[in-house]
């Protein structure tokens, strides 16, 4: 029912309230007009006792009372009539036999009527018969309509004769009915214009409803259907995108309202549709142009965006990306889990992917009432930030001449190794030492010349050293070394060494010498950092003191003695 057209459907309903209607109109038509026919047939009847009792009247007025069952005898034979009786209030046919005769001539006192020659008698009613009784009392004519075995049925009508004056004279006046006229007619010819009434009806009504439907049919094609159709293919087109199109609408009822409110709708839509779009391509663009990669997935988990920046950052095309899923964004799925579900309280993570620092950004996407609708992953290249970071970090460390390490990294490493040696229990040492007479040097060959050396200086110093020693400028033509887990000789060693590489050393065909002070903990009496530092320079002053171009180690308080 749901699939038929809506012309179908009005029609279907139109059709059955009107089939009803006329199925109703017909039923109480041909109940009409079988009552009619009856009442017609019964009047009919009642015409015929009517005429009949006045020919008897006059019959029997005129003295000819054997003429009058002739008459009733000739009646008998009318071809609608089946039977037709002439009948005394006791039952008894009359003129069969002769009583009344006798009682006639009786209340006359004279033999006026000759008796008859051949008597009989009859009993067309049993005396009770309840429809003879209520003759005599109302004085009325009765229908009555039978059903013979065969089904056919049949009227039978009653009609009294009554007891005029005229009368009186032969049959006196105590009785008010003199007799009944019982007619029987078959309803055959009755019951046939019925059923040609009921045929009639039949037909007027498929007629009728013929007509109804087709013009409804067209009417409801015209004024509701049509306009309908009209509304319904606007909202096919406007449904597959086409918001151009409008419904043409001419009348002022409601299906002309309908259409005009449709149009208006669609020029809203419309326009709210062109208002997102320009939104919609300027979101596009920011997306697709923006140096971060972006992927989002949808809430089953499908990636259904990903911008041309992070198909670069991540090295795959977006096909890989997608077929690898959300999880599979950075090769490591566990951490991007943990990323989108907001665990260890960050939603971001510096990940090394093909030789590139990404700062990757994962987390839900939730729709206004909460529910989660996605997944969105924020891509960001940060190699180029974190080797600035990285060179700042050195910059504030070093020494801008030399590339060593400056004073303030020397203060904090050697703090820090400081308390390492005492927690472990091992040896540090520390080598400072100081270019000999290099105010002269530079007084001589200039200060570029100068820094030259002290450049030279800081190399052969770094090449002095292992790999986690730590070369420091301490200032001026000042230098010193930390030498972690070292104990004096091994320090000492090490200075001469360097001592040598320096005496060794040639820069613009120019020669330096060095003066060294070596200072072990806890060889030495010391608590803190800055004392074994002094305790180097102390031991530096000391060389200076022996002719330079030495080394000198720091001995304990007893060992001086
Ligand atoms: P000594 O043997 O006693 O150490 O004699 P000295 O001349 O080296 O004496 P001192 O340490 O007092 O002099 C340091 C000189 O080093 C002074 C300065 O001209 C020079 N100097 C310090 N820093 C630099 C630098 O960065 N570049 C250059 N070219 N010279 C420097
Ligand atoms: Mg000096
Ligand atoms: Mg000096």
């Amino acid at each position: 029912m749901s699939s038929l057209r809506i012309r179908y459907k009005i029609l279907m309903t139109v059709g059955l309230a009107v089939t009803l209607g006329l199925i109703m109109l017909g039923v109480f038509y041909t109940d009409r007009q079988e009552r009619s026919l009856l009442a017609q047939n019964e009047r009919t009847m009642q015409k015929l006792t009517e005429g009949t009792i006045q020919g008897l009247q006059t019959v029997m007025l005129a003295g000819s009372a054997d003429i009058a069952q002739a008459f009733a005898d000739r009646l008998k034979k009318v071809s609608e009539i089946d039977d037709f009786f002439i009948v005394r209030v006791t039952g008894e046919e009359a003129f069969r036999d002769n009583k009344t005769i006798h009682e006639v001539n009786r209340r006359r006192g004279e033999e006026t009527f000759a008796p008859r020659g051949k008597e009989g008698r009859f009993e067309v009613l049993p005396p009770d018969n309840i429809y003879l009784q209520r003759l005599v009392a109302d004085k009325k004519p009765i229908s009555v309509y039978e059903t013979d075995e065969d089904g056919s049925r049949r009227l039978v009508f009653y009609a009294p004769i009554l007891n005029n004056e005229p009368c009186y004279k032969c049959h006196g006046s105590a009785s008010p009915v003199r007799g009944v006229i019982k007619l029987q007619t078959s309803l055959v010819p009755v019951e046939r214009d019925i059923l040609l009434a009921r045929q009639q009806s039949i037909v007027v009504i498929g007629v009728a409803l013929m007509l109804i439907m087709l013009t409804t049919g067209y009417m409801m094609g015209r004024i509701v259907v049509a306009p309908l159709e009209r509304v319904t293919k606007a909202m096919g087109r406007v449904s597959d995108g086409d918001l151009d199109h409008t419904v043409a609408s001419s009348s002022d009822d409601e299906l002309g309202r309908m259409a005009k409110s449709f149009n208006h709708m669609t020029s809203e839509l419309k326009t709210t549709y062109e208002g997102l779009r320009k939104e919609q391509d300027k979101l596009t663009t920011i997306i697709f142009s923006a140096g971060e990669g972006i992927v989002v997935t949808d809430s089953e988990g499908q990636i259904v965006l990903v911008n041309p920046a992070a198909e670069r950052l991540l090295g795959k095309d977006v096909a890989q990306i997608v077929a690898g899923g959300f999880d599979g964004l950075i090769d490591d799925p566990e951490r991007i889990r943990r990323l989108v579900s907001g665990e260890q309280g960050k939603d971001s993570a510096l990940v090394e992917l093909q030789g590139r620092i990404l700062n990757v950004f994962a987390s839900t996407i939730s729709a206004g009432d909460g529910h989660a609708i996605g997944s969105a992953a924020l891509l960001r290249d940060v190699t180029e930030e974190k080797r600035l970071e990285e060179e700042l970090r050195r910059l504030s460390q070093t020494d801008a001449l030399t590339g060593l390490y400056n004073r303030r990294f020397l203060d904090q490493s050697l703090e820090t190794e400081f308390h390492r040696a005492r927690r472990s229990g091992t040896k540090l040492s520390v080598i400072m030492f100081d270019v000999d007479h290099f105010k002269r040097f530079n007084d001589t060959h200039g200060h570029d010349q100068g820094d030259r050396v002290l450049r030279a200086v800081a190399e052969t110093l770094r090449a002095a050293l292992r790999n986690y020693d730590l070369p420091c400028r301490y200032g001026g033509e000042e230098f010193l070394a930390i030498l972690p887990n070292t104990d004096a000789p091994g320090a000492y060693a090490v200075a001469e060494r360097l001592r040598n590489d320096i005496f060794e050393m040639t820069v613009d065909k120019l020669k330096v010498t060095i003066s060294l002070g070596v200072a072990t903990y806890p060889d030495l009496a010391i608590t803190q950092s800055e004392q074994l530092v002094e305790r180097a320079d102390q031991a530096l002053y000391l060389s200076k003191a022996n002719g330079r171009n030495c080394s000198t180690v720091a001995l304990p308080p007893a060992a001086t003695v």
